[in-house]
């Protein structure tokens, strides 16, 4: 399913993101940088060594990523040449600033990208495994953060995919998109 925002090109797919053949592949990483389960066991375990190196350094220097934050390494084995890590929040029941710190970290993945020179990325679909966010609300806030930077960016991606693990989070992000593109 696909939608066009300005000049980027808007792309749900379902699928496994450490095979997307884009430029920069995104991570739902935690924020201490370390290999976890779910997507960034994946993209660890598919990308090798060089990215687990590059996370190192990042946390001798900076101590890791903030939640709602988001660091770019290599993307070492994978066909994507970049990696961006962000941290998506824990669930607790909403309140607690999850929309926001969500909304975040697609922005500032987005960010990193456009400093990069990345014309295409891939999104998977962030907090929403271990860390609890329900995809429903997830997905509204997901795309509506693409959507704003992509309408207030000159230089989005051409190209912007979220690839999505199952079908039941593929049908999450295709009724929200349904519902936000015929507002
Ligand atoms: P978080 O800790 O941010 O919740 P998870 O990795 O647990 O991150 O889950 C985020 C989403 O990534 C879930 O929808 C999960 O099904 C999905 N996921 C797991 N493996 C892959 C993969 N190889 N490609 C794309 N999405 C994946």
């Amino acid at each position: 399913m696909e939608t066009q925002i300005a000049q980027t090109e808007l792309e749900l797919i379902q699928g496994d993101i450490t095979k997307a053949q884009v430029d920069a592949i995104v991570n739902a990483a935690n924020s201490a940088l370390v290999g976890g389960g779910g997507v960034d066991g994946a993209i660890r375990r598919a990308g090798g060594d060089a990215i687990e190196q590059a996370c190192a350094e990042i946390r001798a220097r900076e101590g890791g990523c903030p939640t709602g934050k988001a660091v770019i390494t290599t993307g070492g084995d994978l066909h994507a040449k970049y990696v961006i890590h962000t941290v998506g929040p824990v669930w607790e029941g909403g309140n607690s600033g999850e929309p926001e710190l969500l909304a975040s970290c697609y922005q500032e993945s987005l960010q990193l990208a456009v400093e990069n020179g990345v014309q295409s990325i891939a999104f998977p679909s962030i907090s929403t495994g271990i860390f609890g966010y329900p995809t429903e609300k997830a997905a509204r806030v997901a795309l509506t953060a693409v959507q704003s930077f992509v309408e207030q960016s000159n230089t989005a991606p051409a190209s912007i995919q979220f690839v999505l693990f199952d079908e039941a989070t593929y049908t999450c992000y295709a009724d929200a998109l349904h519902v936000l593109f015929s507002e």
